[in-house]
Order: C-alpha cells, then sequence, then structure tokens
C-alpha cells in the first residue's frame, strides 16, 4: 500500500513574453481560487502597478545571488539581463499538502523544471504569430528598444522548443484560451449529461 502523503499537481506555464501568460493564469485563477501560482523573484525593477510580493519578490542582485548560493530557488533563469527564480519552499509546502501548483516561468526554468520533478506537467503559450507578439510587446508600452529585442530573440528560441512540451495552446482569443487552459490543466468540470 502507498502510504505516502498526497501530492499536488505541478504545472509550469512557458510562453514568450507578450504572449499573453499572466493575463490567462489571472483568469484560471479566478475561476479556480483553490490553485496556488508560485510567486517568483526578480532582480528587474517593478513595472507600473507591479506590487512587491505580489507580482514579484523585487531583490537586488546581491540579494538573488546570495540566495542562489543558499540552494533557496527550485529553477532559476537570466532573462533578457535581469535573473528570475522561484523560491523553493513555498513551493514544495503547497505541493506537499496535495495543492495543485502553478509556475509561470521561462524555457531555461521549465528545463530545469523537468529534471526535478519529471511527472509535472509542461504547457507551452504561443501567439498567433510572430509579428502578433511583437504587436503586443511593443504595444505594452514598458520597455526600451534593446529590451524589446532581447525578448523577440528569447522568443524565437522559446517557440522553437515547442516539442519539449506536453501540450501547446495558442492565445489567440482570450475567452477561448481560458477555457482550453482549464482543460488542458485538468480543470474543467464537465456538465453530466441531462438525464
Ligand atoms: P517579465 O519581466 O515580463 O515579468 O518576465 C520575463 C520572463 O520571465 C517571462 O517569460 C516570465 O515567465 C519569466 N519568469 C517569471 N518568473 C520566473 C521564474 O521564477 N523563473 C523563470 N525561470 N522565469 C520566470
Amino acid at each position: 500500500m502507498d502510504s505516502s502523503p498526497p501530492q499536488g499537481r505541478l504545472t509550469v506555464i512557458t510562453g514568450p513574453s507578450g504572449v499573453g501568460k499572466g493575463t490567462l493564469v489571472a483568469r484560471l485563477l479566478q475561476r479556480h481560487p483553490d490553485l496556488w501560482l508560485s510567486v517568483s523573484a526578480t532582480t528587474r525593477a517593478p513595472r507600473a502597478g507591479e506590487v512587491d510580493g505580489q507580482h514579484y519578490v523585487f531583490l537586488s542582485r546581491q540579494d538573488f545571488e546570495g540566495r542562489i548560493a543558499e540552494g533557496g530557488f527550485l529553477e532559476w533563469a537570466s532573462f533578457a539581463g535581469h535573473l528570475y527564480g522561484t523560491p523553493r519552499g513555498p513551493v514544495e509546502e503547497h505541493l506537499a499538502q496535495g495543492q495543485p501548483v502553478l509556475l509561470e516561468i521561462e524555457l531555461e526554468g521549465a528545463r530545469q523544471v523537468r529534471r526535478s520533478y519529471p511527472a509535472a506537467f509542461q504547457l507551452l503559450i504561443k501567439p498567433p504569430s510572430f509579428a502578433e507578439l511583437e504587436r503586443r510587446i511593443r504595444s505594452r508600452g514598458t520597455d526600451g528598444e534593446e529590451a524589446i529585442r532581447k525578448r523577440l530573440e528569447r522568443a524565437r528560441v522559446e517557440l522553437a522548443a515547442e516539442a519539449e512540451f506536453d501540450a501547446v495552446l495558442v492565445n489567440a482569443d482570450l475567452e477561448t484560451a481560458v477555457d482550453a487552459l482549464e482543460r488542458i490543466v485538468g480543470l474543467a468540470v464537465t456538465t453530466p449529461p441531462a438525464p
């Protein structure tokens, strides 16, 4: 008999910057408040409206590197000139409590999680086209030209890694994509057939 404690399911959501991962995940959490989304740490500066401890934990590079040295991250990566990482403790605690956990991270981090949690479900979110992705990144108006260039360069690498993922979702229309995400993550409530 298996007497090990219940483990929540770990789902990794990856996709290029500007693809709308954040919005999709926020909508999924509205529908499923039982899901727990990990709050990452980053060395990038907060964008307007971002709250420390809620959207990210904003750290200096020195503090971030200290946490790396302590083994405090489940995974971490450098992205467009900044460091991003998933604090290990809270993820392990939520999984141990049997709660489903979501990570919204870039490709290098997803690859690290694939090694430490091979059973995690890995989803790639794609834009309808590269031109549309570029339009979305530019219209966000938060990044300078150099940051946009780096993000687009990384986007090509992430999209080329499609075959590594368990599922791929094209984010063309938000509502359709949220429904699909719900099904893929295994949370869609199926209505029983009428008697
Ligand atoms: P942004 O600066 O646009 O918030 O995020 C840039 C990229 O970093 C996005 O692709 C986002 O998914 C990724 N990211 C956010 N948090 C983490 C993390 O903890 N680890 C890794 N590896 N990537 C992250």
